[in-house]
């Protein structure tokens, strides 16, 4: 078996056995093709790269980290992507989760507070011809008002609470896939979906282990 495979055949295991927390027996096939096709080992570090294709997160610098494969994929599946669609995404990281989705959506907004990661995630999106994401350096608590409303939003840093500025964002029937707890203790992932009258449900899917979402405190009125 090569690495990807490997790597596929890991996630598939964690799914099975998260199946009652998820109700999910297995993830969609086009989010399973969409993470075969995407190569992890370019979005770690170099020296990294030997541990690319494990199912676990990976340190990337700044005290962040790429979340584990398993979680990419729970959480790309749970955003419904189809090809019409446009995501925003909070927290570019080392750019994988919006590669993944990139093959899956028609476009791709990412927002990412530490102007390094950001300017590297570009690099890469161009060098790897991932043309639908657009990336800049923001306060994701803020958004992307410009391309709003979106079908979709992902957060991969954990917020103290649902950022109601995201939610006005999120266009009726999108729906929003976000880490909610506190910093390095108990978080849960939570699914918020937006009725067609913009009434919103949120449902708790699992207990997760996030980076905490910066940057609180520069919003206005703090
Ligand atoms: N999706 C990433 C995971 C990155 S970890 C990947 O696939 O690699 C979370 C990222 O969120 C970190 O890079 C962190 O700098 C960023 N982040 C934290 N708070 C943020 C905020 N308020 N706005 C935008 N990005 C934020």
């Amino acid at each position: 078996m090569n690495d990807i495979e490997r790597m596929i055949a890991d996630i598939d295991m964690e799914v099975a056995a998260t199946r009652e927390l998820t109700g999910r027996d297995s993830l969609d096939d086009r989010v399973m093709q969409a993470m075969r096709k995407v190569p992890r080992d370019k979005f770690v570090p170099r020296d990294l790269r030997r541990f690319a294709f494990d199912n676990g997160p990976l340190p990337i610098g700044h005290q962040q980290t790429i979340s584990q494969p398993y979680i990419v994929a729970l959480m790309t599946d749970l955003l419904q992507p189809e090809k019409n669609k446009t995501i925003l995404e909070i927290g570019t990281g080392s750019g994988y989760q919006a590669a993944v989705l990139s093959l899956l959506v028609k476009k791709v907004y990412t927002l990412e507070f530490v102007a390094a990661l950001s300017e590297q995630a570009a690099r890469r999106f161009r060098e790897l011809h991932y043309d639908n994401i657009e990336c800049r350096t923001g306060n994701g608590y803020l958004g992307w008002p410009e391309h709003a409303p979106y079908d979709g939003i992902i957060i991969t840093a954990a917020a103290t609470h649902i950022p109601e500025t995201l939610v006005q964002q999120l266009k009726p029937e999108g729906r929003m896939v976000l880490p909610v707890g506190m910093p390095f203790s108990h978080q849960e992932l939570l699914l918020l979906e937006r009725d067609r009258h913009g009434n919103t449900q949120v449902t708790d899917i699992l207990g997760v282990a996030f980076v905490p979402m910066l940057g609180e405190e520069q919003l206005p009125g703090r």
